[in-house]
């Protein structure tokens, strides 16, 4: 039998994501109404190896559901990546009488989670947050629908001055090995073409649209472009690329950088936050231990960490299909 469940430590870890801080209010609140004390870990394992710990109850989360980053801080500790990193982290939690930990970062934070487990048998439990969208097991990361949010609002201010000055943009967002974010706010932002790094385009097919874009009456377009595309040239050399070879477009360059992974977080994040909090600590009380909560289908699951850490959840091909129907 698993021991009881005292007392749940909570950390952020990896790169910071819009519902974090609506994803720890929800673990700290679900403690509390299950009645088991909960404890904040600052920065991550970092902090978990220095003990840099604060006792958290209902009030300490008192309006943070509708702030971006995270309360806890988050950090990439090397520290961790070591035995006696972990050794120093996990005897902390002992002597902070922790019997179980809710991990919120990405497939990293996760890795180090399952390491964790797998070493001491302590239970943990994953929640993704990141705005990548890249993990397997959740249609959702948490961040990933505001992230969306905010490149469509930026794409959609991009396009007043384009169509202005009847410009070319290329506009670089993020997502170095999944093209969620630059495909569905691609779509929803009306681009003309959308590279991820699923999909090797190749600079003759872009050109070539281009160039029908323009024949049909465009005076100016919009492309998309994922910070990890696998056509081999950057935002800006994809640039001259282009100006080299159709010099009567006036092109620019915007990389969206960091703003699209702040703000506030939409209500979608915050709802899915407190649905994913929620499951993760009533897992660990039912003794479940070594799974991400996910969600899949509108229904809130349980994926073992090592399969969400290995996977990828799948660019929707249809989606490039709709977006060349769109451009037409
Ligand atoms: P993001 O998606 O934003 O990159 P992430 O969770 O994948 O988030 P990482 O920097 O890859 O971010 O990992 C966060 C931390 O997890 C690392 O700094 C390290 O402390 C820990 N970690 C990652 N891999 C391992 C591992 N193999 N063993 C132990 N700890 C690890």
């Amino acid at each position: 039998m698993s021991k009881t469940i005292k007392k749940i430590g909570v950390l952020t870890s990896g790169g910071d994501s819009p519902g974090m801080n609506a994803a720890i209010r929800s673990v700290v609140r679900t403690c509390a109404f299950h009645g088991v004390e909960c404890l904040g870990i600052y920065r991550g394992y970092q902090g978990m190896i220095e003990g840099d710990f604060k006792e958290m109850g209902p009030r300490s989360v008192n309006n943070i559901v509708n702030k971006g980053g995270t309360i806890l801080k988050s950090a990439r500790s090397k520290e961790f990546m070591t035995k006696e990193g972990r050794i120093k982290a996990h005897q902390n939690l002992v002597n902070a009488g922790v019997d179980a930990l809710v991990v919120i970062g990405g497939d990293g934070s996760f890795t180090g989670a399952e390491v964790f487990n797998e070493e001491f048998d302590f239970p943990v439990m994953g929640i993704p947050g990141t705005i990548d969208n890249d993990i397997f097991g959740t249609s959702h990361t948490l961040g990933y629908d505001t992230a969306l949010n905010t490149v469509v609002d930026c794409i959609d201010k991009i396009r007043d001055t384009a169509s202005s000055h009847n410009r070319l943009f290329f506009v670089e967002v993020m997502g170095r090995d999944a093209g969620h974010i630059a495909l569905n706010a691609g779509i929803g932002a009306g681009a003309e073409e959308i590279l991820i790094p699923e999909e090797d385009l190749g600079l003759d097919r872009l050109l070539e649209s281009l160039q029908k874009s323009k024949a049909s009456g465009k005076s100016s377009s919009i492309v998309v472009v994922a910070e990890g595309d696998k056509m081999g040239k950057n935002v800006f050399e994809l640039k001259d690329y282009i100006e080299q070879h159709l010099p009567e477009y006036d092109i620019r360059v915007s990389v969206l950088g960091h703003m699209q992974r702040g703000g506030s977080p939409s209500c979608f994040d915050r709802v899915l936050a407190s649905r994913l909090g929620v499951k993760a600590v009533e897992s660990l009380l039912e003794g479940k231990s070594n799974y991400m909560v996910g969600i899949l289908q509108d229904v809130v699951t349980l994926t073992p960490l090592e399969q969400a850490i290995k996977g990828h959840y799948p660019i929707d091909l249809e989606l490039l299909r709709v977006s060349d129907i769109m451009s037409t």
